[in-house]
């Protein structure tokens, strides 16, 4: 061992003496996934050795200053066309004069110089093809709707190219999302079939409805990779428990009021409900619709308002509809829209198990729009005091609901509902009418592409002259109600 260590310093020997006229020693600060490295000891060596050495950091030279061969002389270049709006200088000129001359780079710098002054054109498809390619309008879905409002392009590359990410053998997220689902509607379906009410079914046979339900879609679901190892097994037991929370919490929002479920994954157009739940008095019937979700969601006005998140007034939309026919000789009565977040939250835990149960109904509350009119108030949840525990909602002392509430007066929320009609009506135009451009939104912090899957392959670049965030501006619930009036050409309220 000893011996091979003197020959290894024999042969840096060797290169170290080979130069004739100078001899640079560089090394990297970082390694390519960004830690920080330190020298190699034979530059510590070195600078024993001759103590006047001084290190030059790379980074602190000016480029004119680096040592430059032809590959890195073309990224000199390719940088300094990249801000060339703050001038190109003598040095780049030379630089370019240089590589302009030489032959083997020529073609390389044409290609720079075109790509330094490209700029992106609007695209623009033209109705005839884009009815070609869309077919159906009957069956744009609404999360295509969403996705078109996000970015034409992102839509273009989805829905008209019909891109998709690769498949792999995994159990994603989605995947548990997806069987989540299924088994949340199989309880439901079962509960009905035997004719047990969700309040006040026995726990023993609530606990064997959910574990049929999780079990039978598993298996339905025809990812085997879930049976494929003891983790993917613990997924399983994950999912359950998932469901017994949901059921649970699911349960517990029931108890609060009058409504009932009325349908489950109700299908419409191009859309499918989790479900709706009604509530009939003499007159009347109050409708509400709940969409699960396994991800951090809650209703936007802002992102509703800009087409971003019309899933849920588009689904009340429908039930309303469905309902209107069920019960042709009532009032249909708009009551509210939801997510529910399905989820096993972790929390503290209280001084008593009552406490504790309140901090995971919190967790688990539903988020959406509510229509304040009082009558649905009441049927929502019976004695709201304070915070609710379901619905984003707050009563104050005298009674009326605060300003912390997300409600809206039943003018209003039909307003929404309205409103929702015409968006997706304009969103479908502007579809059909071919537009593709790769105009991403910007809403805050958000982007259009913070999720997007096309990022590789769509171009788009701020660097580049014509790529720019369509920015959208924010709104309150009221101001945002005021902005659906002005569009729908309803007078502004009196306030
Ligand atoms: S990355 Fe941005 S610009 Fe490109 S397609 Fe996606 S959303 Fe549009």
């Amino acid at each position: 061992a000893k011996e091979k260590i003197y020959i290894q310093k024999f042969y840096l020997y060797l290169n170290l003496t080979k130069p004739t006229k100078f001899l640079f020693l560089s090394w990297a600060k970082v390694s390519g996934e960004g830690k920080s490295l330190r020298p190699s000891y034979l530059i510590q060596e070195l600078m024993r050795l001759f103590p006047n050495l001084k290190p030059v950091d790379e980074e602190e030279k000016s480029w004119q200053q680096c040592e430059m061969t032809r590959r890195t002389g073309i990224l000199r270049l390719a940088e300094g066309l990249r801000e060339k709006e703050q001038g190109l200088d003598a040095q780049w000129k030379e630089l370019y004069t240089w590589f302009a001359g030489d032959e083997k780079s020529r073609s390389v710098v044409e290609k720079l110089l075109r790509a330094g002054f490209y700029k992106k054109e609007a695209g623009m498809l033209g109705s005839q093809m884009a009815e070609k390619l869309y077919l159906d309008p009957e069956r744009v879905s609404v999360t295509r709707l969403e996705k078109f409002a996000s970015c034409a392009y992102a839509h273009f590359l989805s829905y008209g190219l019909r891109l998709s990410d690769r498949e792999t053998y995994g159990f994603e997220a989605m995947d548990l999302g997806n069987i989540a689902h299924q088994a949340l509607e199989r309880f439901a379906r079962k509960a009905e079939e035997e004719k047990l009410d969700w309040v006040t079914m026995p726990e023993e046979r609530r606990t064997e409805l959910i574990d049929e339900s999780v079990e039978s879609s598993v298996l339905d679901y025809g990812n085997t990779v879930l049976f494929s190892s003891a983790r993917n097994e613990y997924m399983i037991y994950r999912i359950k428990r998932l469901i017994r929370r949901s059921v649970w919490a699911l349960t517990r929002q029931m108890e609060q009021g009058d409504f009932k479920p009325a349908g489950y994954e109700f299908k419409f157009g191009s859309g499918k409900i989790d479900r709706i739940d009604t509530c009939e008095d003499e007159n009347r019937v109050y409708v509400k619709v709940t969409d699960y979700k396994t991800g951090r969601k809650v209703f936007d006005i802002t992102s509703f308002y800009h087409g971003l998140q019309l899933q849920l007034p588009v689904y009340l939309n429908a039930a309303l509809e469905a309902e209107g026919k069920r019960y042709p000789g009532k009032e249909i009565v708009p009551a509210g829209i939801f997510y529910y977040r399905i989820q096993d939250p972790i929390v503290a835990r209280e001084k008593t198990d009552e406490k504790t149960e309140e901090s995971i109904l919190k967790e688990l509350k539903l988020d959406g729009l509510v229509n304040g009119e009082e009558e649905v108030i009441e049927h929502l949840e019976a004695n709201l005091t304070g915070s609710s525990l379901y619905y984003p909602l707050r009563r104050n002392q005298n009674g009326l609901l605060g300003s912390a509430s997300k409600a809206l007066p039943q003018e209003k929320f039909e307003t929404v509902l309205a409103y929702t009609r015409a968006k997706q009506k304009e969103l479908k135009a502007e579809m059909y009418e071919g537009e593709v451009s790769a105009l991403p939104y910007l809403l805050g912090e958000d982007t259009g592409c913070d999720f997007c899957a096309c990022k590789d392959i769509c171009g788009f670049d701020q660097r580049i002259e014509g790529c720019e965030y369509r920015q959208l501006q924010k709104y309150s619930l009221e101001e945002a109600v005021e902005c659906m009036k002005e569009k729908l050409g309803i007078k502004k309220s009196q306030k």
